[in-house]
């Protein structure tokens, strides 16, 4: 089968012919249908996160199941599938007190370089995230699938394997926005439009989208947000504040991985407001808050993709999105082949598209 290598940091990912070993007793060969080209892959191909090389990436897909190894009851052959790197056991001290998307079991949630799934050239590429989506088959641990009806489109699908429940995973998981409550999130690509998305699902009385690329904001004006601002022109936390008297908002949500947003986003709170960092900021970087903002309870915490327990969630994202409520349909820009990835990521870089995905040939 294809895939696209990553073979060391800051050079092109090249397309090549993969080998794939059989499930084992727990696993499942999937046929990959769509992959999202998303933003954290980036991270590993600038080398800001260590990963060890060649490696497949990709981690954001959808497909249908191939083959299934001899212990797996819960999938069969033609089941629609999408894929979630928050691989769980369902029975260590994270996963039975409710927070299956920290699993800690190193059996079923392989180390970086541990997974001995692919092989090209006689040698051993490494599975990305226990996924590795730009490749057209994946052999996975059961636990990093869910089952969805064969009337979801797998574009969508796959959208709402990593962005969309990350995004709105953090309004609904972590953060537990209330009715009525202030919101704003900081950087609309897919997983910020998701969490505008989100908080206007869960009732939020205003939702300050902020970007600085004004066609993103049109977009989160028609997922929900009230109010938008273009941060290339003004201070984000003074523009907020404006907004809120002066006082600022109860929750807001940083979705771009920056050490300035993520300071940003605690200084927009207001007394008693809760920060959820839902971006990736680059490994080592230290972010610095004023300490007597923690003097009236302000709080500030991360996400692992939107403290998922990604069964339950997504098949109850999809039905939101039948009923019109998740309006994911926005999200997508377009379907590019296997071979046009690196103009993918170009694009991606320059801050334009929301999301492509890869489109198989099945
Ligand atoms: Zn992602
Ligand atoms: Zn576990």
């Amino acid at each position: 089968m294809r895939a696209a290598i990553l073979h060391q940091a800051n050079q092109p990912l090249t397309i090549e012919e993969v080998e794939v070993s059989k499930p084992k007793a727990r696993e499942v060969l999937v046929r990959t249908a769509f992959a999202g080209l998303c933003h954290s892959d980036l991270h590993m191909m600038e080398g800001l996160y260590p990963y060890p090389v060649p490696v497949i990436l990709g981690h954001e897909s959808a497909g249908v199941v191939e083959a299934v190894g001899s212990d797996v009851t819960y999938l069969k052959p033609g089941d629609h599938v999408i894929s979630c790197l928050s691989v769980f056991c369902g029975t260590c001290a994270n996963c039975t007190t409710g927070h299956p998307n920290i699993c800690d079991n190193t059996e079923v949630k392989l180390l970086p370089g541990a997974a001995r799934r692919y092989s090209w050239k006689g040698q051993v590429v490494h599975q990305f995230a226990n996924l590795s989506s730009f490749a057209e088959q994946m052999l996975v641990h059961e636990n990093a699938l869910v089952k969805v009806e064969k009337d979801i489109p797998l574009d969508i699908g796959a959208l709402v394997g990593c962005g969309v429940v990350t995004g709105v995973g953090a309004v609904f998981n972590a953060a537990k926005v209330e009715p009525g409550a202030t919101v704003a999130v900081i950087g609309c690509g897919g997983i910020g439009l998701s969490a505008v998305n989100g908080a206007a699902v869960a009732g939020a009385s205003r939702i300050i989208a902020i970007d600085t690329v004004s066609s993103k904001l049109d977009v989160a004006k028609q997922m929900g947000a009230t109010d938008v601002i273009n941060a290339s022109n003004v201070d984000a936390v003074a523009a907020v504040k404006d907004l809120m008297d002066g006082i600022g908002v109860h929750y807001s949500f940083e979705a771009i991985g920056h050490k300035v947003t993520a300071e940003q986003s605690f200084a927009m709170l207001r007394p008693g407001g809760v920060a959820t960092i839902i971006g990736m900021v680059p490994y080592g970087t230290k972010i610095e808050l004023h300490g007597a903002d923690f003097l009236r309870d302000r709080k500030i915490q991360g996400t692992s993709m939107g403290g998922n327990r990604f069964r339950v969630d997504m098949p109850r994202m999809l039905t939101l999105w039948k009923q019109g409520r998740l309006k994911l349909d926005h999200l997508i820009t377009g379907h590019i082949k296997l071979e046009q990835i690196n103009e993918g990521y170009a694009q991606l870089k320059s801050g334009a598209p929301l999301r492509n995905l890869i489109k198989f040939d099945s």
